[in-house]
C-alpha cells in the first residue's frame, strides 16, 4: 500500500477570536500558507491537505488558495463554534462544500477525547457530527482529534461509530488507506524548507523499506 504525507494547518492569518493558550503557534501568515502550499504540492509524494478548528481563514484564505492552484482538502470543524466570530459559518461550509471540499468533525467544544464521560462522547461523537452533517449536507465520517490527543478508548468509540478514518497529530507518514492517519502540523516556524527537510526525510513506513529491500534481492540475484 503507498504511504502519504498528511499536512495540516490551523489558522492563517490574523484570529478574529481569542486564541487558546499556545495555539498561536499553529498561526501562519497568509505569505507563509501559500509558499507552504506551493512546495507541498510540488512533492513527489502523495500529500493530503486539512485544515483543523474551522477558523474563518479556512474559507476567506483557505479555500481561494486551494481553488487557485486545483488543490482540495478536508476541513476538520467544530460544531460547537460554527457561525461565532473568527469561525466558519453555515453559509461558508456550504461555500467549502460546493467547491469541492471534504467536510469532517473536530468534535464540539475542542477539548480533549480522554477521559470523557457517556454523555461527553455523546456530545463530541454523535451530536457534533450530526450538526456538522445537517449543515454540509452530506454524511460526516471521518474525525481529527483535538489537540491531538486520543487513546484506544477513543479509537474504539470512533470506531464503533462508523468513523471510517481518524487523523491525530502525530507527525509521521501515513498509510493510505489506514483507518488512522498521522498529520504533520505547520507550525508558525515553519518554512517550506524546514517543513521539506521534516517531513520528506522521515523514515520510509516498514512496508516500503521491506518492498525496497525485495526489490533490492531481486535486482542481485
Ligand atoms: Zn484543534
Amino acid at each position: 500500500m503507498s504511504d502519504v504525507r498528511n499536512i495540516c494547518f490551523h489558522g492563517v492569518g490574523q484570529p478574529h477570536r481569542e486564541l487558546e493558550p499556545g495555539e498561536d503557534v499553529y498561526w501562519v501568515t497568509e505569505d507563509r500558507f501559500e509558499a507552504i502550499l506551493d512546495e507541498v504540492a510540488a512533492w513527489p509524494v502523495p500529500v493530503r491537505l486539512s485544515f483543523d478548528d474551522g477558523n474563518a481563514s479556512d474559507v476567506e484564505t483557505g479555500l481561494p488558495a486551494l481553488a487557485e492552484r486545483g488543490l482540495t482538502g478536508e476541513f476538520f470543524l467544530l460544531a460547537g463554534r460554527l457561525g461565532t466570530p473568527g469561525s466558519v459559518d453555515a453559509p461558508g461550509v456550504a461555500k467549502l462544500v460546493a467547491a469541492g471540499m471534504r467536510v469532517g468533525s473536530h468534535g464540539m467544544a475542542h477539548r480533549s477525547w480522554r477521559g470523557l464521560d457517556a454523555a461527553g462522547l455523546e456530545a463530541e461523537f454523535d451530536t457534533a457530527r450530526a450538526i456538522l452533517a445537517e449543515v454540509a449536507g452530506a454524511p460526516v465520517d471521518t474525525a481529527a482529534c483535538p489537540l491531538g490527543r486520543y487513546d484506544r478508548r477513543v479509537l474504539a468509540s470512533l470506531r464503533s461509530r462508523g468513523y471510517h478514518r481518524v487523523y491525530t497529530s502525530d507527525r509521521r507518514p501515513a498509510r493510505a488507506g489506514a483507518w488512522l492517519q498521522p498529520r504533520y502540523s505547520v507550525r508558525h516556524h515553519d518554512t517550506p524548507e524546514s517543513l521539506r527537510a521534516d517531513v520528506l526525510a522521515a523514515a520510509p513506513l516498514p512496508s516500503r523499506a521491506r518492498a525496497l529491500a525485495v526489490g533490492t534481492v531481486k535486482r542481485w540475484r
